[in-house]
C-alpha cells in the first residue's frame, strides 16, 4: 500500500499547532494535524486558562470578602476547592470543545498518536504509521524544567502541570520557587485565596525582566498580602517531617528553613524536542531550542518551528500569531512580520501590563523621551469601583508626538495594553488621539490623562 501524503503535517495541537491548522483549511490546504496527548495543549489545558480562571475565583472571593464597605453584606463567604476545581474543569472543557468542533467542521485530517521524524520528509506515527509531507510545522511546545534538587519529587511538590489538582489549589502555606510571571501570578492568587506563600526566587529581583519600578511594586504588593519574598536564594534541599515540606534556601552562607505543606516549581520551560529522531542532525538548536530564519524555516527544508519550541519567547498569542503567519507565507509567498514589540500581561491585584519602551530601557539606551503619569485615584470609574491602587503611565517620544511606551497597573490592564500597542505599532500620533472624546466614565479615560501630561511634560 503506498504511503499516505500530506502537503502541509503540524506537529502538535497545542495553541500554535491548532490555529495553523484552521488556517491551512481556510485556505483548502490538505493538512493533518498530529497530537499525542490533548487538543489545546499548555495554554488551554495547564497554563492561560486555567490560571487565569484561578485568579479569577480568587479576586472573586476578595471582592465579597471586601464588599460591605459599599452596603453588600455577604454571609459565610467560603471556599469549597472540590467546586473551584471542578469550575476550572468545565471552562477547560468549555473550551476545548470549542477548538474540536471548529476542528471537525474543517477539512483538517486530526490524527492522534506521537510523531518521530523520518528522513525523506515521513513521520513515523506511534511507531507503526508512516506519513510522507511537503512541508512540516512543528509546534511541540514545552514543558516545566524540573531542578535537580535533592527532595524535589516528595508528592507535595509539583509543577504548574499538577497545579489545578484539587489537592493542592487552596493550601494553607505554600512556598513557589521562580518569581518569574507565572510565579507571580500563582503568588497573588495563593494570597488572595488567604494562604501563607514563600516565594523564592534566585536573582535579585522579581520578574527580573520587567521595569524595576513593576518588580518592586510586585514585591510590596506581595508582602502587603502575606506573601514573603526570598531574593538571592536558591533551594538546595528539601526534606520531608511528620507530614510538612521543610524547604532549605541558601544565600551565600546563608541558610534558611521554611517548613511549608507543598511547593510549586515555576522556573521555566524547556521545549519539548524528542520527537526530532532522524533529523537529529539537520534540524539545529540552541539551548534546546529550534533555530529558525525570518520566516520561521528550522535549518531542515520545508520544516518550520512555531510556539514554545522555538527560539522565541514563550507566550500563547505570540506562538498562535507565528503559526499562522507560517501558513499565510506557505500559501502567499508574503514574507512573515517579525514581532519588535509585544504586550506583557501579568494577572494579579492589581492587573498589569506593559508595551514597548520603559523608562529603564530608555535611560540605558540614553534616550530622551516624555513621560506621563495618571493615578487610578482620579479617575471616576476606578474610585467607584474602589479600584484605585494603579496608575497609568505613558511615554512618548522626545518630541511629544508617538507614544512608544506605556505600563499599565489597573483593572483590565491586560485588555487595555492592546489598544495601547495599537497605536505604537501604526504609530498613531497622541494629537490625533486627543482630538476625540472618551466615553465617561471608564478607566481608559487614564490613558488620555497620561498622554495629555506627557505630551506637556519636559523631556527627560
Ligand atoms: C501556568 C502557565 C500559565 C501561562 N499563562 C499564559 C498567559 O496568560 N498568556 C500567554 O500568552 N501565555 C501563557 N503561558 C504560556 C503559553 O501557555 C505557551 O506559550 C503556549 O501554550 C505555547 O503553545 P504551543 O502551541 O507552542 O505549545 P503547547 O501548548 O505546549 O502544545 C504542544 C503540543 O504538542 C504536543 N506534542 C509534543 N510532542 C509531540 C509529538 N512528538 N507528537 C505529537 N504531539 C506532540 C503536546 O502534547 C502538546 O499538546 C502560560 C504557561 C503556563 C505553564
Amino acid at each position: 500500500m503506498a504511503m499516505r501524503h500530506k502537503k502541509l503535517i503540524i506537529i502538535g495541537a497545542g495553541i500554535a499547532g491548532y490555529n495553523a491548522a484552521l488556517r491551512a483549511s481556510s485556505y483548502g490546504m490538505d493538512v493533518a494535524l498530529i497530537e499525542q496527548y490533548e487538543i489545546g495543549g499548555t495554554c488551554l489545558n495547564r497554563g492561560c486558562i486555567p490560571t487565569k480562571t484561578g485568579i479569577y475565583i480568587a479576586d472573586e472571593y476578595r471582592r465579597l470578602h471586601e464588599s460591605d464597605k459599599y452596603g453588600l453584606y455577604t454571609r459565610d463567604v467560603h471556599i469549597d476547592c472540590h467546586r473551584m476545581s471542578s469550575y476550572i474543569e468545565d471552562t477547560v472543557r468549555k473550551l476545548k470543545s470549542g477548538v474540536q468542533s471548529l476542528l471537525e467542521s474543517s477539512s483538517v485530517d486530526v490524527i492522534h498518536g506521537r510523531a518521530e521524524l523520518l528522513r525523506e520528509k515521513r513521520i513515523l506515527i506511534e511507531g507503526t504509521d508512516e506519513i510522507g509531507y511537503d512541508n512540516l510545522i512543528i509546534a511541540t511546545g514545552s514543558e516545566p524544567v524540573i531542578p535537580d534538587t535533592p527532595g524535589i519529587d516528595f508528592e507535595e511538590v509539583y509543577t504548574t502541570d499538577r497545579a489545578f489538582d484539587e489537592r493542592f489549589l487552596t493550601p494553607d502555606d505554600v512556598l513557589i520557587l521562580g518569581g518569574g510571571v507565572i510565579g507571580v501570578e500563582f503568588a497573588g492568587m495563593y494570597s488572595l485565596l488567604g494562604a501563607r506563600v514563600h516565594i523564592v526566587e534566585k536573582q535579585d529581583r522579581l520578574l527580573p525582566d520587567m521595569d524595576s519600578k513593576v518588580s518592586e511594586l510586585v514585591r510590596h504588593r506581595l508582602e502587603e498580602k502575606n506573601a514573603h519574598t526570598y531574593l538571592g536564594y536558591a533551594v538546595s534541599e528539601i526534606e520531608r517531617e511528620d507530614g510538612e515540606l521543610i524547604v532549605h534556601i541558601r544565600k551565600e552562607s546563608e541558610d534558611i528553613e521554611l517548613p511549608v505543606g507543598q511547593m510549586l516549581i515555576s522556573v521555566g520551560r524547556s521545549p519539548r524536542q524528542d520527537f526530532i529522531g532522524e533529523l537529529k542532525e539537520d534540524i539545529r538548536t540552541e539551548n534546546g531550542r529550534i533555530i529558525t530564519d525570518n520566516n520561521h524555516m528550522t535549518t531542515a527544508d520545508g520544516v518550520y518551528a512555531v510556539g514554545d519550541v522555538s527560539d522565541v519567547r514563550q507566550l500563547a498569542y505570540l506562538a498562535q500569531k507565528q503559526a499562522e503567519d507560517v501558513v499565510d507565507y506557505l500559501a502567499t509567498g508574503r514574507a512573515c512580520p517579525i514581532y519588535d514589540i509585544l504586550p506583557r500581561t501579568i494577572f494579579f491585584n492589581p492587573e498589569m501590563a506593559v508595551v514597548g519602551e520603559s523608562e529603564d530601557s530608555l535611560r540605558e539606551k540614553g534616550i530622551s523621551y516624555r513621560m506621563g503619569k495618571s493615578l487610578m485615584s482620579s479617575n471616576g470609574r476606578a474610585v467607584l469601583e474602589q479600584s484605585t491602587d494603579g496608575y497609568v503611565k505613558v511615554i512618548l517620544d522626545k518630541a511629544g508626538e508617538l507614544i512608544i511606551g506605556a505600563e499599565l497597573i489597573c483593572p483590565h490592564a491586560s485588555e487595555i495594553i492592546e489598544v495601547i500597542y495599537q497605536f505604537i505599532v501604526h504609530k498613531i500620533k497622541v494629537k490625533d488621539i486627543l482630538q476625540y472624546p472618551f466615553p465617561h466614565p471608564v478607566m481608559i479615560e487614564t490613558i488620555r490623562d497620561a498622554m495629555a501630561l506627557a505630551n506637556r511634560s519636559s523631556v527627560r
